[in-house]
């Protein structure tokens, strides 16, 4: 049973246009508790007919939703953050039920994500053009932005509101329209978020959500429409990459935040106590699920030991268990599946010669339940440091130069976040420009808000959120040359 205490933020249909509604051929899908694999509720699987009729709903909504002052639109916004946040212990709890986080990580990110509907309700007021002195004196020269008109978003379930208002707000500022597609695991905070939304009086059609189990057939339908002119993705770079091709036969604007294989580099020089906390928000935070969680550690020779064990001291203290019980810091991981890569991953390292210096086996808990670990003498060829671990799991690689670990950690496809410590300015500056990702921390392991600029490089994506250059992602550049002045 859902405890809510405003229970209609408990939602069981999709809504499109304005209104709850099933799957026109009647079909649901059960959204289950990761911490005990109980079913929460079931929300509607749908189609490609079912999302048809979402972009129809966003087309329609589209023209007087753009006519409309910005500072409208930024005053339903905010009204929207305003709801988000009355209601931000019911959609923590609803989080952590489908999602499996602690209750304190879910509340944080209910205010994460409330942060996007906030900063992009001021800053789509800032949407300005530009006058160019024009070549000759008879002409004037103007450049406007507009709305890019509907739009899609295809969401995980890893962040499953922030993930949305990160793409939603911004959308929504520019005077664009959106259909959301959030993952099949996490549906039911984006029916909440879309519930407020409706309260807040976002009009019907501005924001659609199509909940579905067969998510290939909602996104061919949003990436073969030549209505929809933006796809927003955030997800694996497998799909990302499919997506990609896929909105090329229309020639659609995409933004992808993709996978990441962030390296966190403790210099000798850094301050370990230090280090090691930003090892363990960055790493152990949502049990390790989140895309810019450090996914292998370079650790100077010379404070290799020291770091090793003060980090095993503080792994050891995380409490495991259901999010919703009080204290809990590690969650379960999203399903069975995922449970298997991680399990593979660390038996694979061990087989091949790595040593586990804590955890290296699924919690007695049972179900989908990870230690928290720490494995030490890994080498870059093993596949727990080239591939996304997506679990509770550390890593440690030693360097004996900057240049190697330089070159470690530029090692890879992905280019989406890292971290390094150290306590020498020249060194800090040296290595923050040569690393090869889109976001840097520098002493810190927990970089994202919603005032800077996220994304990646590489195959982590095309594209930022957040920030001033995330409401660049909605708008076109339309340029206008008078004549005959
Ligand atoms: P995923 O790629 O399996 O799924 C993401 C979304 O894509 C889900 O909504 C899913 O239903 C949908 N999807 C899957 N196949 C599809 C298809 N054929 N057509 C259309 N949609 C499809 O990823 P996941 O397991 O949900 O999320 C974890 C991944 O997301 C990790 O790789 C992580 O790094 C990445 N991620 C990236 C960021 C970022 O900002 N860069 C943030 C969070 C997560």
């Amino acid at each position: 049973m859902v405890q809510l205490k405003d229970t209609a933020l408990l939602k069981r249909l999709a809504f499109i246009g304005g209104e709850w509604v099933a799957a026109r051929d009647g079909a649901s899908h059960e959204v289950r508790n990761p911490a005990n694999g109980e079913t929460i509720a079931a929300v509607p699987d749908m189609d490609a007919a079912d999302t048809e009729r979402a972009i129809a709903a966003a087309q329609a909504a589209l023209p007087a939703w753009r006519a409309r002052p910005a500072k409208e639109r930024s005053a339903l916004l905010r009204r929207w953050h305003d709801l988000v946040l009355v209601a931000e212990q019911d959609l923590a709890l609803l989080m952590t039920l489908e999602q499996g986080k602690s209750l304190a990580e879910a509340l944080g990110e209910v205010r994460y994500g409330a942060s996007f509907i906030e900063w992009f309700a001021e800053e789509g007021k800032r949407a300005y053009g530009d006058l160019i002195p024009a070549p000759t004196a008879d002409r004037r020269l103007m450049v406007m932005k507009q709305g890019v008109g509907v739009t899609a978003a295809i969401t995980p379930w890893n962040f499953p509101i922030a993930m949305i208002t990160r793409k939603v707000a911004p959308a929504l500022a520019a005077g664009c329209t959106s259909v959301v597609k959030p993952a099949e695991a996490t549906p039911l905070s984006a029916l909440a978020l879309a519930e407020l939304a409706q309260r807040a009086g976002i009009p019907a059609g501005v924001l659609n959500v199509v909940t579905t189990a067969r998510p290939a057939l909602v996104g061919g339908a949003l990436t073969a429409s030549p209505v929809v002119r933006k796809l927003s993705f955030t997800g694996s770079t497998p799909v990302g990459k499919l997506l990609m091709a896929k909105c090329a036969t229309t020639v659609k604007r995409v933004s992808m935040e993709l996978g990441g294989n962030a390296p966190f580099i403790v210099f000798d020089d850094a301050d370990l106590d230090l280090a090691v906390q930003g090892a363990i928000a960055s790493k152990y935070r949502n049990a390790g699920q989140t895309c810019v969680c450090a996914n292998r550690f370079l650790v100077h020779e010379a404070v290799f030991d020291a770091f090793a064990e003060r980090l095993v001291r503080a792994v050891e203290q995380l409490k495991v268990g259901a999010g919703v019980e009080p204290g809990v810091q590690i969650g379960p991981l999203i399903d069975g599946r995922a449970l298997a890569k991680v399990s593979r991953l660390v038996d694979e390292a061990r087989s091949q010669g790595a040593r586990v210096l804590a955890g290296g086996v699924v919690h007695a808990l049972g179900g989908n339940f990870y230690m928290p670990t720490v494995l030490a003498d890994v080498t870059s060829e093993m596949a727990v440091v080239r591939e996304e671990i997506f679990g509770p799991v550390a890593p440690l690689m030693r360097f004996a130069s900057d240049d190697e670990a330089v070159q470690l950690a530029n090692d890879t496809p992905f280019g989406l976040a890292a971290y390094f410590y150290t306590r020498d300015v020249r060194r800090a500056w040296r290595v923050a420009e040569r690393l090869e990702y889109g976001m840097v921390g520098v002493n810190e392991g927990l970089i994202s808000n919603e005032v800077a600029p996220f994304g990646g490089i590489k195959e982590s994506g095309v594209g930022r959120e957040g920030s001033k250059y995330g409401l660049d992602e909605y708008l076109e550049t339309k340029y206008v040359c008078h004549g005959g002045v």
